[in-house]
């Protein structure tokens, strides 16, 4: 509270300092030159009340926002944890999904984001892959740009795309969708590793698992 009183304080003086520096010269000129100590207390005290009403207004306004703000999060929350409660079929936005997507990266052992780093993949997410609406990601490397001055090297980019509506709908269920987008995750994870679909197939996370397949844990 003393905080908020400080930086409030704080604020006022200086937008009636700010605005007293940008019109005094204007000031100076229409009271042509020397003008009586009234008139600058008059001033002053004009500044001082535009300031504070303008440092009025910010704070409301800031207030309605974080209000707002904190009323959507709840909400978003609410609504993530009774579609998860329920077990129905769901719908999630993509802003929604990537936040998913971020979260079961950064759930990523530090040792495999590193890899990740090191090899330069970028993670992207998408609605659906043209021509292929079963597919939950893809891991893809193209060169993006050959070397300068007629060098032999080629710039490779490396990236791996997780779709939205398949995942959703392999999913099912708001509760199985982090399962589903890290499982996802790591198969392509895998991929960037050097790993090919047979070695996967030795895991749970495989197209084509072997029946003795290696179950990777979840989360
Ligand atoms: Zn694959």
């Amino acid at each position: 509270m003393a905080l908020r009183l400080a930086v409030r304080i704080a604020s006022t003086v200086a937008i009636a300092v700010l605005a007293y520096l940008i019109t005094s010269p204007l000031v100076r000129i229409l009271a042509g030159g020397g003008w009586p100590l009234a008139a600058q207390v008059a001033l002053w005290a004009a500044y001082g009340a535009v300031a504070l009403a303008v440092v009025t207004i910010l704070e409301r306004d800031a207030r309605v926002h974080v209000t707002r703000a904190a009323a959507r999060r709840a909400a978003g929350e609410e609504r993530a944890r009774r579609l998860a409660a329920s077990g129905e079929p769901f719908e999630l936005g993509s802003t929604e999904f990537e936040g998913v997507v971020v979260a079961e990266l950064a759930a990523l052992p530090v040792w495999i984001r590193g890899e990740l780093d090191a090899r330069r993949v970028h993670l992207h997410t998408a609605e659906v892959r043209e021509g292929a609406p079963n597919v939950l990601g893809l891991y893809e490397r193209r060169p993006v740009a050959a070397g300068a001055f007629g060098g032999t090297t080629v710039d490779v980019d490396a990236a791996i795309t997780l779709y939205r509506l398949p995942i959703m709908f392999h999913a099912r269920t708001a509760s199985r969708l982090g399962d589903v987008v890290r499982e996802t995750l790591l198969h392509e994870v895998g991929h960037a590793l050097g790993m090919s679909e047979d070695d996967l197939d030795r895991y749970s996370i495989g197209n084509q698992p072997r029946p003795d397949a290696i179950r990777v844990p979840r989360r």
